[in-house]
């Protein structure tokens, strides 16, 4: 039986209602279609495909190798050319995101949409979420919700359509508060920052509350297997990942109720993985996760690469979705140094307590700056030296700190991160 979301999928995708099982080929041969189309309109309409598609012939993209010759883009290409990438005129133009970037500029990325662009996201929202929600739901959103067309807010005019009473909180400004919001309304789903979720669940262990909810959705940064584990215990939910930015529109896959991987929006997003050098790789090898918009109308992205390490698996869902099955993002392709962040993060947030930490690295010492709701026993700081230690291979001598929380935390607001001094 297809999901509501398989169903909405294969709606789009055929233009028609049809109860036959939507097949991967007339996924592929759509996104292929919808390709053609996009690069065509990029071409005519924006400055900036206009130049890079100069020699191109979008009619002659008839194959995937086709698709493949085309150039990536990056985020400083947006960076340096973002208004060039436009497609419409200013005044068609309904919402922009201006980020800052970690790239090799300092100017930010903005990101323009118009309200069919909007919509699409909101569409996706009310019908994705039917793998984690029904309309019985009280769904507590935990993710900037105030300012008109912000993630909260396109949220929650998705989750409305679907049925679910929807509390936009926003960001969580007051644990106790939200705690109680969770307590008195009864709050059965939440979505929020994955640092965010597991401090509210480890205070509210701490007041001895009972909390249960059936589901929570770990957004906005990567997710630690380690801490989605936690989450489970603690609040006894289902716990499912979404992965997403700003430059695809916001939603970019959700987890089915396997809880094995994502599935992308294949109806707008068109998801690649490929090897330093750009080159396509199978299914079920680790490389960078590039993706191309196929609807967007503002600022359309072709071959964008996101920066974050990713893979497919090889292996079918048991859910029977058509749809491709996405590993959990292991966090940015990272050159720099000789582990990862989503290494170490398994090992720390696997003990209970500690919320968040930050770590430097300078010459041949890392040092770790540890939040906790409580005090951390001393075998466990043992443990997670000789854990940190196996996973950086000893190349390091490694020093840790704590801090236990006061009431609102230092760190949760920012995202883990390794900072390297060279001095
Ligand atoms: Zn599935």
């Amino acid at each position: 039986m297809p999901s509501l979301q398989d169903k909405w999928i294969a709606k789009i995708i055929r233009g028609k209602e049809d109860q036959t099982p939507l097949t991967r080929s007339e996924i592929e041969n759509y996104q292929l279609q919808k390709i053609r189309e996009q690069v065509s309109y990029a071409k005519q309409n924006s400055y900036f495909y206009g130049e890079l598609y100069k020699d191109l012939n979008p009619d002659e993209l008839c194959s995937w190798s086709d698709f493949y010759r085309l150039p990536f883009l990056t985020a400083n290409d947006i960076s340096e050319r973002g208004p060039h990438f436009l497609c419409v005129r200013q005044d068609e133009i309904s919402h922009v995101v201006t980020m800052q970037t970690s790239g090799t500029t300092d100017k930010p990325k903005k990101i323009y949409f118009t309200d069919e662009d909007i919509e699409l996201t909101a569409d996706y929202f009310h019908n994705g979420m039917y793998e984690m929600c029904t309309p019985e739901d009280v769904f507590l959103i935990l993710l900037p919700a105030a300012m008109p067309n912000s993630v909260g807010d396109i949220l929650r005019v998705g989750m409305e359509r679907l049925g679910a009473k929807v509390i936009p909180y926003g960001l969580p400004d007051d644990y106790d508060k939200v705690l109680d919001i969770i307590e008195k309304q009864g709050v059965s789903s939440a979505v929020g920052n994955p640092i965010q979720l597991l401090t509210l669940a480890e205070l509210g262990l701490k007041q001895g509350l009972k909390l249960q909810l059936s589901s929570v959705l770990l957004s906005t940064d990567y997710v630690p297997q380690a801490l989605s584990k936690r989450l489970n215990k603690i609040w006894n939910c289902k716990v499912f990942e979404h992965y997403g930015m700003t430059e695809m529109g916001l939603g970019g896959g959700i987890f089915c109720p396997q809880l094995r991987g994502y599935h992308f929006r294949e109806n707008d997003l068109l998801f690649e993985v490929v090897d330093n050098n750009g080159s396509p790789l199978p299914d079920g090898q680790w490389g960078e996760l590039v993706f191309s918009t196929l609807n967007r109308r503002a600022m359309p992205l072709i071959r964008y690469r996101t920066g974050d390490m990713g893979r497919f698996l090889t292996a079918a869902c048991p859910c029977g979705t058509p749809l491709k099955t996405a590993e959990r993002v292991k966090g940015r392709i990272n050159n720099t140094l000789p582990f990862s962040i989503a290494e170490l993060d398994e090992i720390i947030f696997a003990i209970d307590g500690i919320v968040n930490y930050q770590a430097s690295a300078h010459k041949q010492k890392l040092e770790f700056f540890i939040e906790s709701t409580c005090s951390i026993k001393n075998s466990y700081t043992e443990r997670l030296i000789a854990g940190i230690n196996k996973a950086i291979k000893n190349n390091f001598t490694v020093n840790v700190k704590y801090r236990q929380l006061t009431p609102v935390p230092a760190l949760a607001l920012t995202k883990r991160k390794i900072l390297i001094t060279e001095e």
